[in-house]
């Protein structure tokens, strides 16, 4: 693997404001991602995991400007994604795709696949020709295992797994380098879901891909990346390679996150470690470590002072007081 970074996310924050009275005046902030900051490798996929709220779909759209950010910034190619303007930005948004998480809602039922599968092409590579377009087109529809006799069709004629290849060759018609996938398999049955991981990991090796990968689904987290990251509350909390996260996980968070995957061998029996409470509001997070309602291991210093990702060797980083 390269190991030159693509992409560097630094102290990225995105708060939505809380508006109340007469004048609509921002009162409170919610801070969906708050000083969140990592780094992908060129053909590396990086696991963002978590509980739902906590922070992650936000992250992965305010780095791909789908929202205004509040702060920080986002490095590619030595240039600050989130301050670039007009053609800089329309150049740079061909290198940055999104694969979502419902290929029901994010194909439009209207147009025919080619049109869906040719749009990016259309607003990115105007000057193609029609022909040229339409041999794009079926090469990246092939390559996602659909064929020249689904071009006409519309998204209704087809399956969960199939529209969801559908949205991935949408998504690699540019060629880009870095795909947010957003949680892609969680609305497919789950007899689908190997598929469409297994084709996500062969697209990875063929178009050279790097992925931040979105997901509250460790199993599969575990299966397709290179490195993960936790996040709780708008922070992240843990981040390391993957066979060190899932051996020797350190933050108690994350303890409980691998000690709520299902066990497949009914004959093994797993430590219990459910966490208590459901996860505060994030309109008035606990002080100090946001984690330290719900830790059977929290101290005094936990509720008044933020702990820091610290290093513990092997490029593993936890913020925690533990030491
Ligand atoms: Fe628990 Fe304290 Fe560590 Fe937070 S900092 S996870 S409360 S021990």
């Amino acid at each position: 693997m390269n190991s030159q970074t693509l992409v560097e996310v630094r102290n990225l924050k995105k708060y939505f404001p809380v508006r109340s009275g007469i004048l609509q005046r921002a009162k409170h902030w919610i801070k969906a991602v708050d000083n969140v900051t990592f780094s992908i490798k060129e053909g590396e996929t990086l696991g963002l995991v978590g509980e739902s709220g906590c922070g992650k779909s936000t992250t992965g759209r305010a780095i791909l400007r789908l929202l205004p950010v509040t702060g920080g910034e986002v490095i590619f190619q030595g240039k600050d994604l989130l301050t670039l303007k007009g053609e800089s930005l329309r150049k740079a948004r061909k290198e940055f795709q999104m694969i979502f998480q419902d290929p029901y809602a994010s194909l439009d039922p209207r147009m025919t696949v080619a049109q869906i599968v040719g749009e990016p092409l259309k607003a990115h590579e105007p000057e193609l020709s029609a022909a040229d377009r339409d041999a794009r087109i079926i090469e990246t529809m092939e390559a996602v295992g659909l064929n020249a006799s689904h071009l006409r069709r519309f998204p209704f004629e087809f399956s969960g797994g199939q529209r969801q290849r559908i949205g991935i060759a949408r998504t690699l018609i540019l060629k880009p380098s870095l795909i947010v996938a957003d949680e892609p398999v969680s609305a497919l049955d789950v007899s689908v879901q190997a598929q469409v991981i297994n084709l996500l990991i062969q697209m990875r090796e063929r178009f050279r891909l790097t992925y931040l990968f979105i997901s509250h689904d460790l199993s599969v987290v575990k299966h397709i990346c290179d490195r993960v990251a936790v996040m709780y509350l708008g922070r992240i909390v843990e981040i390391g390679e993957k066979r060190e996260f899932f051996k020797t996980p350190l933050h108690p968070y994350t303890h409980a996150l691998l000690a709520s995957v299902p066990e497949p061998d009914p004959f093994r029996k797993k430590e219990r470690n459910i966490l208590p409470g459901d996860i505060p509001t994030p309109l008035n997070p606990p002080p100090g470590c946001h984690f330290h309602p719900r830790c059977s291991k929290a101290m005094e210093v936990c509720r008044k002072d933020i702990p820091v990702l610290r290093d513990h060797g092997n490029s593993h980083y936890v913020a925690c007081h533990l030491p």
